[in-house]
Protein backbone atom coordinates (compact mmCIF):
# COMPACT_ATOMS: atom_id res chain seq x y z
CA UNK A 1 0.00 0.00 0.00
CA UNK A 2 0.73 3.60 -0.24
CA UNK A 3 2.67 5.37 2.48
CA UNK A 4 -0.02 5.72 5.37
CA UNK A 5 -1.46 8.84 6.23
CA UNK A 6 -1.77 9.92 9.71
CA UNK A 7 -3.49 12.92 11.16
CA UNK A 8 -2.43 14.30 14.41
CA UNK A 9 -5.23 16.07 16.09
CA UNK A 10 -3.72 18.80 19.02
CA UNK A 11 -1.05 20.64 18.91
CA UNK A 12 -0.81 20.91 22.65
CA UNK A 13 2.09 19.01 24.67
CA UNK A 14 0.49 15.96 24.01
CA UNK A 15 -0.06 16.46 20.49
CA UNK A 16 3.49 17.34 19.46
CA UNK A 17 5.12 15.35 21.84
CA UNK A 18 3.15 12.29 20.05
CA UNK A 19 3.52 13.34 16.80
CA UNK A 20 7.24 13.66 16.96
CA UNK A 21 7.47 10.09 18.28
CA UNK A 22 5.15 8.96 14.99
CA UNK A 23 7.91 10.73 12.76
CA UNK A 24 10.74 8.95 14.45
CA UNK A 25 9.32 5.75 14.44
CA UNK A 26 7.58 5.58 11.14
CA UNK A 27 9.40 8.17 8.96
CA UNK A 28 8.10 6.87 5.64
CA UNK A 29 4.03 8.20 6.98
CA UNK A 30 2.64 11.02 5.43
CA UNK A 31 1.57 12.40 9.13
CA UNK A 32 0.47 15.83 9.85
CA UNK A 33 -0.69 18.04 13.10
CA UNK A 34 -4.09 19.23 12.54
CA UNK A 35 -4.77 21.57 15.42
CA UNK A 36 -7.25 25.02 16.40
CA UNK A 37 -4.91 26.79 18.98
CA UNK A 38 -0.65 26.60 19.15
CA UNK A 39 1.60 27.91 21.21
CA UNK A 40 1.16 30.08 23.44
CA UNK A 41 -2.76 28.95 23.64
CA UNK A 42 -2.41 25.99 24.86
CA UNK A 43 -2.68 24.69 28.38
CA UNK A 44 0.90 23.22 28.45
CA UNK A 45 1.30 27.25 28.44
CA UNK A 46 -0.33 27.88 31.62
CA UNK A 47 1.36 24.80 33.66
CA UNK A 48 4.76 24.63 35.29
CA UNK A 49 6.02 21.92 33.32
CA UNK A 50 7.40 20.26 36.36
CA UNK A 51 8.36 16.44 36.35
CA UNK A 52 6.09 15.48 39.70
CA UNK A 53 4.24 12.68 38.35
CA UNK A 54 0.20 13.47 39.62
CA UNK A 55 -0.91 9.69 40.40
CA UNK A 56 -3.75 8.27 37.81
CA UNK A 57 -6.16 6.28 40.04
CA UNK A 58 -7.42 3.91 37.10
CA UNK A 59 -3.51 3.19 35.74
CA UNK A 60 -1.71 0.80 37.52
CA UNK A 61 1.55 2.80 38.39
CA UNK A 62 4.00 0.35 37.24
CA UNK A 63 2.63 1.73 34.21
CA UNK A 64 2.77 5.09 35.51
CA UNK A 65 6.07 4.63 36.68
CA UNK A 66 7.31 3.17 33.21
CA UNK A 67 5.86 6.58 31.43
CA UNK A 68 7.79 8.36 34.18
CA UNK A 69 10.91 6.79 33.56
CA UNK A 70 10.35 7.16 29.92
CA UNK A 71 9.84 10.92 29.94
CA UNK A 72 12.84 11.48 32.49
CA UNK A 73 15.47 9.58 30.39
CA UNK A 74 14.48 11.22 27.39
CA UNK A 75 14.22 15.26 29.32
CA UNK A 76 17.06 14.14 31.15
CA UNK A 77 19.45 13.69 27.85
CA UNK A 78 18.08 16.99 26.02
CA UNK A 79 18.79 19.10 29.29
CA UNK A 80 22.50 17.23 29.18
CA UNK A 81 22.70 18.36 25.49
CA UNK A 82 23.50 21.82 23.90
CA UNK A 83 19.91 21.95 22.90
CA UNK A 84 18.75 22.70 26.51
CA UNK A 85 18.52 26.04 26.45
CA UNK A 86 16.98 26.38 23.13
CA UNK A 87 14.32 23.66 24.36
CA UNK A 88 13.44 25.10 27.68
CA UNK A 89 14.51 22.01 29.45
CA UNK A 90 16.36 22.25 32.70
CA UNK A 91 17.29 20.75 36.15
CA UNK A 92 16.12 22.10 39.20
CA UNK A 93 16.41 21.21 43.15
CA UNK A 94 14.13 22.28 45.90
CA UNK A 95 11.73 20.87 48.31
CA UNK A 96 8.69 19.29 48.98
CA UNK A 97 6.82 20.25 52.89
CA UNK A 98 4.50 18.69 54.85
CA UNK A 99 2.32 19.65 57.56
CA UNK A 100 1.61 16.39 58.14
CA UNK A 101 3.17 13.00 56.96
CA UNK A 102 2.15 12.12 53.92
CA UNK A 103 0.84 8.34 53.87
CA UNK A 104 2.93 7.38 51.26
CA UNK A 105 6.81 8.08 52.75
CA UNK A 106 8.91 7.22 49.62
CA UNK A 107 6.70 7.67 46.09
CA UNK A 108 6.76 5.60 43.61
CA UNK A 109 8.69 7.90 41.54
CA UNK A 110 11.88 8.40 44.20
CA UNK A 111 14.14 6.50 42.34
CA UNK A 112 13.79 8.57 38.98
CA UNK A 113 14.17 12.20 40.14
CA UNK A 114 17.73 12.89 41.32
CA UNK A 115 19.04 12.51 44.83
CA UNK A 116 16.06 11.89 46.78
CA UNK A 117 16.11 12.02 50.39
CA UNK A 118 14.46 13.29 53.36
CA UNK A 119 14.98 16.60 54.73
CA UNK A 120 17.60 17.82 57.14
CA UNK A 121 16.84 19.62 60.09
CA UNK A 122 18.68 22.54 59.01
CA UNK A 123 16.56 22.83 55.61
CA UNK A 124 13.66 22.49 57.85
CA UNK A 125 14.43 25.42 59.53
CA UNK A 126 13.16 27.47 56.35
CA UNK A 127 9.88 26.04 56.91
CA UNK A 128 8.73 26.57 60.47
CA UNK A 129 4.92 25.78 59.75
CA UNK A 130 6.56 22.40 58.59
CA UNK A 131 7.45 18.97 60.41
CA UNK A 132 8.86 17.01 57.89
CA UNK A 133 9.79 17.01 53.79
CA UNK A 134 11.52 15.52 51.14
CA UNK A 135 14.46 16.95 48.89
CA UNK A 136 15.59 16.46 45.67
CA UNK A 137 16.60 17.21 42.19
CA UNK A 138 14.36 16.73 39.11
CA UNK A 139 13.53 18.75 35.16
CA UNK A 140 11.40 21.44 34.24
CA UNK A 141 10.26 21.80 30.92
CA UNK A 142 9.96 25.91 30.40
CA UNK A 143 6.62 26.89 27.59
CA UNK A 144 6.68 28.26 25.42
CA UNK A 145 10.22 27.37 24.51
CA UNK A 146 9.49 23.42 24.37
CA UNK A 147 5.95 23.50 22.52
CA UNK A 148 8.36 25.60 19.83
CA UNK A 149 10.89 23.18 19.86
CA UNK A 150 9.13 20.29 19.49
CA UNK A 151 7.37 21.97 16.40
CA UNK A 152 10.70 23.04 15.11
CA UNK A 153 11.77 18.94 15.39
CA UNK A 154 8.02 17.96 13.65
CA UNK A 155 8.87 20.46 10.85
CA UNK A 156 12.47 19.09 10.18
CA UNK A 157 10.92 15.74 9.81
CA UNK A 158 8.83 16.56 7.01
CA UNK A 159 5.50 16.80 9.37
CA UNK A 160 2.80 19.22 8.10
CA UNK A 161 1.12 21.55 10.31
CA UNK A 162 -1.85 22.88 9.75
CA UNK A 163 -4.54 25.38 11.50
CA UNK A 164 -8.02 23.87 11.91
CA UNK A 165 -11.13 22.99 13.93
CA UNK A 166 -11.99 19.32 13.92
CA UNK A 167 -15.71 19.33 14.47
CA UNK A 168 -15.91 15.69 14.20
CA UNK A 169 -12.92 13.01 13.95
CA UNK A 170 -15.10 10.87 11.25
CA UNK A 171 -14.87 14.03 8.81
CA UNK A 172 -11.32 13.19 8.25
CA UNK A 173 -12.12 9.58 7.36
CA UNK A 174 -11.60 10.50 3.27
CA UNK A 175 -8.65 12.54 4.24
CA UNK A 176 -6.23 10.11 6.56
CA UNK A 177 -5.69 6.51 7.05
CA UNK A 178 -5.45 6.84 10.76
CA UNK A 179 -6.35 9.50 12.85
CA UNK A 180 -4.46 10.31 16.76
CA UNK A 181 -7.00 12.30 18.81
CA UNK A 182 -4.77 14.59 21.22
CA UNK A 183 -7.37 17.26 22.42
CA UNK A 184 -7.16 17.46 25.80
CA UNK A 185 -9.92 18.87 27.37
CA UNK A 186 -11.38 19.43 23.23
CA UNK A 187 -12.31 15.76 23.25
CA UNK A 188 -15.03 16.54 26.20
CA UNK A 189 -17.05 17.46 23.01
CA UNK A 190 -15.00 16.15 20.17
CA UNK A 191 -15.45 12.53 21.35
CA UNK A 192 -18.27 12.92 23.79
CA UNK A 193 -16.40 11.43 26.83
CA UNK A 194 -18.56 12.00 29.82
CA UNK A 195 -15.33 10.77 31.86
CA UNK A 196 -13.33 13.60 31.10
CA UNK A 197 -13.70 16.93 32.71
CA UNK A 198 -11.49 19.96 32.87
CA UNK A 199 -9.86 20.98 36.63
CA UNK A 200 -9.43 24.44 35.91
CA UNK A 201 -6.14 26.29 37.47
CA UNK A 202 -4.98 29.36 38.15
CA UNK A 203 -0.97 30.71 37.94
CA UNK A 204 0.68 33.42 37.89
CA UNK A 205 4.31 34.07 36.38
CA UNK A 206 6.50 36.51 38.29
CA UNK A 207 9.81 37.77 38.13
CA UNK A 208 11.80 37.18 40.51
CA UNK A 209 15.32 35.63 39.25
CA UNK A 210 16.53 35.26 42.97
CA UNK A 211 14.42 31.85 43.28
CA UNK A 212 16.12 28.89 42.21
CA UNK A 213 14.64 26.65 44.18
CA UNK A 214 11.53 24.83 43.65
CA UNK A 215 8.80 24.59 47.06
CA UNK A 216 5.92 22.48 46.83
CA UNK A 217 3.31 22.35 49.99
CA UNK A 218 2.19 18.78 50.49
CA UNK A 219 -0.27 17.75 48.53
CA UNK A 220 0.64 20.21 45.55
CA UNK A 221 -2.16 23.00 45.91
CA UNK A 222 0.49 25.94 46.63
CA UNK A 223 3.88 25.59 44.98
CA UNK A 224 6.96 28.24 43.62
CA UNK A 225 8.60 26.84 40.59
CA UNK A 226 11.43 28.91 39.57
CA UNK A 227 11.75 28.16 35.39
CA UNK A 228 14.41 30.09 33.08
CA UNK A 229 12.69 33.24 32.85
CA UNK A 230 10.11 33.18 35.51
CA UNK A 231 8.82 31.83 38.28
CA UNK A 232 5.06 30.03 38.38
CA UNK A 233 3.12 30.20 41.35
CA UNK A 234 0.33 28.00 42.21
CA UNK A 235 -2.12 26.95 42.01
CA UNK A 236 -6.03 26.17 41.86
CA UNK A 237 -7.46 22.42 41.27
CA UNK A 238 -11.44 23.43 40.74
CA UNK A 239 -12.87 20.60 39.46
CA UNK A 240 -15.37 20.97 36.68
CA UNK A 241 -15.09 25.00 35.86
CA UNK A 242 -14.41 25.90 32.56
CA UNK A 243 -14.10 29.58 33.19
CA UNK A 244 -10.83 31.04 31.72
CA UNK A 245 -11.23 34.12 33.07
CA UNK A 246 -8.53 34.76 35.75
CA UNK A 247 -10.43 35.43 39.32
CA UNK A 248 -8.48 38.96 41.84
CA UNK A 249 -9.39 37.32 45.00
CA UNK A 250 -7.35 33.57 43.39
CA UNK A 251 -4.28 36.13 42.39
CA UNK A 252 -3.79 37.77 45.70
CA UNK A 253 -4.78 34.27 47.63
CA UNK A 254 -2.11 32.43 45.61
CA UNK A 255 0.73 35.43 46.01
CA UNK A 256 -0.41 35.36 49.89
CA UNK A 257 0.07 31.44 50.14
CA UNK A 258 3.87 31.44 48.14
CA UNK A 259 4.95 34.06 50.22
CA UNK A 260 4.11 32.36 53.64
CA UNK A 261 6.73 29.64 51.58
CA UNK A 262 8.95 31.98 50.27
CA UNK A 263 8.97 35.18 51.99
CA UNK A 264 11.51 36.99 49.12
CA UNK A 265 8.71 36.87 46.93
CA UNK A 266 7.27 39.94 48.40
CA UNK A 267 9.84 42.14 45.95
CA UNK A 268 8.49 39.86 42.64
CA UNK A 269 7.64 41.75 39.88
CA UNK A 270 5.80 41.75 36.47
CA UNK A 271 3.05 39.69 37.56
CA UNK A 272 1.37 37.91 34.95
CA UNK A 273 -2.17 35.79 35.54
CA UNK A 274 -2.69 32.75 33.39
CA UNK A 275 -5.36 29.99 33.75
CA UNK A 276 -5.76 26.75 32.11
CA UNK A 277 -7.96 23.58 32.07
CA UNK A 278 -6.36 20.39 32.87
CA UNK A 279 -8.08 17.43 30.84
CA UNK A 280 -8.82 15.14 33.44
CA UNK A 281 -10.32 11.76 34.19
CA UNK A 282 -8.99 8.71 35.82
CA UNK A 283 -6.60 7.43 33.55
CA UNK A 284 -5.07 8.81 30.23
CA UNK A 285 -7.20 7.31 28.04
CA UNK A 286 -4.48 5.32 25.42
CA UNK A 287 -6.56 3.15 23.40
CA UNK A 288 -7.49 2.42 20.11
CA UNK A 289 -10.75 2.54 17.83
CA UNK A 290 -12.78 1.82 14.51
CA UNK A 291 -15.31 3.92 13.95
CA UNK A 292 -17.35 3.16 11.01
CA UNK A 293 -19.93 4.63 9.07
CA UNK A 294 -21.99 2.86 5.79
CA UNK A 295 -19.35 0.08 5.40
CA UNK A 296 -16.45 2.85 5.48
CA UNK A 297 -13.92 3.14 8.44
CA UNK A 298 -11.94 5.00 10.26
CA UNK A 299 -8.58 3.66 12.74
CA UNK A 300 -8.30 6.05 15.31
CA UNK A 301 -5.65 5.93 18.22
CA UNK A 302 -7.01 8.53 21.57
CA UNK A 303 -4.72 9.80 23.99
CA UNK A 304 -6.18 12.54 26.14
CA UNK A 305 -7.02 12.91 29.68
CA UNK A 306 -3.33 13.79 31.06
CA UNK A 307 -5.00 15.97 33.71
CA UNK A 308 -2.20 17.94 36.04
CA UNK A 309 0.40 15.44 35.16
CA UNK A 310 1.37 15.69 31.49
CA UNK A 311 4.56 16.75 31.56
CA UNK A 312 5.61 14.46 33.94
CA UNK A 313 4.45 11.33 31.57
CA UNK A 314 4.41 12.99 28.14
CA UNK A 315 7.32 10.67 26.23
CA UNK A 316 5.62 7.61 28.03
CA UNK A 317 2.54 8.00 26.51
CA UNK A 318 3.43 9.44 23.36
CA UNK A 319 5.35 6.15 23.10
CA UNK A 320 2.80 4.07 23.77
CA UNK A 321 0.28 5.90 21.48
CA UNK A 322 3.31 5.55 18.62
CA UNK A 323 2.77 1.74 19.65
CA UNK A 324 -1.07 1.79 18.98
CA UNK A 325 -0.40 3.71 15.74
CA UNK A 326 1.84 1.00 14.26
CA UNK A 327 -0.72 -1.96 14.98
CA UNK A 328 -3.08 0.79 12.82
CA UNK A 329 -0.42 0.56 10.07
CA UNK A 330 0.49 -2.81 10.19
CA UNK A 331 -4.05 -3.80 9.99
CA UNK A 332 -3.92 -1.39 7.50
CA UNK A 333 -0.77 -3.10 5.36
CA UNK A 334 -2.44 -6.70 6.29
CA UNK A 335 -6.07 -5.75 4.64
CA UNK A 336 -4.75 -3.81 1.70
CA UNK A 337 -2.24 -7.37 1.32
CA UNK A 338 -5.83 -9.27 1.50
CA UNK A 339 -7.43 -7.26 -1.12
CA UNK A 340 -4.83 -7.83 -3.69
CA UNK A 341 -5.11 -11.37 -3.34
P1 LIG B 1 -3.84 20.99 25.48
O1 LIG B 1 -2.58 21.71 25.77
O2 LIG B 1 -5.10 21.61 25.96
O3 LIG B 1 -3.88 20.75 23.93
C1 LIG B 1 -5.03 20.34 23.23
C2 LIG B 1 -4.86 20.76 21.79
O4 LIG B 1 -5.95 20.25 21.03
C3 LIG B 1 -4.85 22.27 21.59
O5 LIG B 1 -3.88 22.60 20.62
C4 LIG B 1 -6.26 22.55 21.06
O6 LIG B 1 -6.36 23.71 20.26
C5 LIG B 1 -6.48 21.29 20.25
N1 LIG B 1 -7.91 20.99 20.03
C6 LIG B 1 -8.87 20.75 20.97
N2 LIG B 1 -10.05 20.48 20.37
C7 LIG B 1 -9.81 20.54 19.03
C8 LIG B 1 -10.64 20.34 17.87
N3 LIG B 1 -11.94 20.02 17.99
N4 LIG B 1 -10.07 20.48 16.65
C9 LIG B 1 -8.75 20.79 16.51
N5 LIG B 1 -7.94 20.99 17.57
C10 LIG B 1 -8.47 20.86 18.81
N6 LIG B 1 1.68 18.84 34.34
C11 LIG B 1 2.88 18.43 34.84
O7 LIG B 1 3.30 17.31 34.55
N7 LIG B 1 3.62 19.26 35.65
C12 LIG B 1 3.18 20.48 36.03
O8 LIG B 1 3.89 21.21 36.74
C13 LIG B 1 1.90 20.90 35.59
N8 LIG B 1 1.38 22.09 36.00
C14 LIG B 1 0.15 22.48 35.57
C15 LIG B 1 -0.39 23.68 36.04
C16 LIG B 1 -1.61 24.13 35.57
C17 LIG B 1 -2.18 25.42 36.11
C18 LIG B 1 -2.30 23.38 34.58
C19 LIG B 1 -3.59 23.88 34.00
C20 LIG B 1 -1.79 22.17 34.14
C21 LIG B 1 -0.58 21.70 34.64
N9 LIG B 1 -0.04 20.47 34.24
C22 LIG B 1 1.18 20.06 34.71
C23 LIG B 1 -0.79 19.58 33.34
C24 LIG B 1 -0.37 19.72 31.87
O9 LIG B 1 -0.24 21.08 31.54
C25 LIG B 1 -1.43 19.05 30.98
O10 LIG B 1 -1.55 17.68 31.36
C26 LIG B 1 -1.02 19.10 29.50
O11 LIG B 1 -0.64 20.39 29.13
C27 LIG B 1 -2.18 18.62 28.63
O12 LIG B 1 -1.75 18.72 27.30
P2 LIG B 1 -2.71 18.37 26.07
O13 LIG B 1 -1.84 18.48 24.86
O14 LIG B 1 -3.43 17.11 26.34
O15 LIG B 1 -3.83 19.51 26.11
Amino acid sequence: MAAPKVAVVGAGLIGLSTALCISEAFPSCRLSVLSEQFSPNTTGDVAAGMLIPHTYPGTPIHVQKQWFKETFTYLFAISNSAEASEAGIHLVSGWQVFKTPPKDEVPFWSDIVLGFRPMSAAELQKFPQHRSGQAFTTLKCDCPPYLLWLEKRLRANGVQVHTRKVADLWELHREYDVVVNCTGIGAHQLGGDPELLPVRGQVLKVHAPWVKHFIRDGDGSTYVYPGIDSVTLGGTREKGSWSLSPDPGTTKDIFDRCRSLEPSLQRAQDVRVKVGLRPSRSSVRLQREVLSRGGAKLLVVHSYGHGAGGFSVHRGTAKEATRLVGECIAALQGSSSRAKL
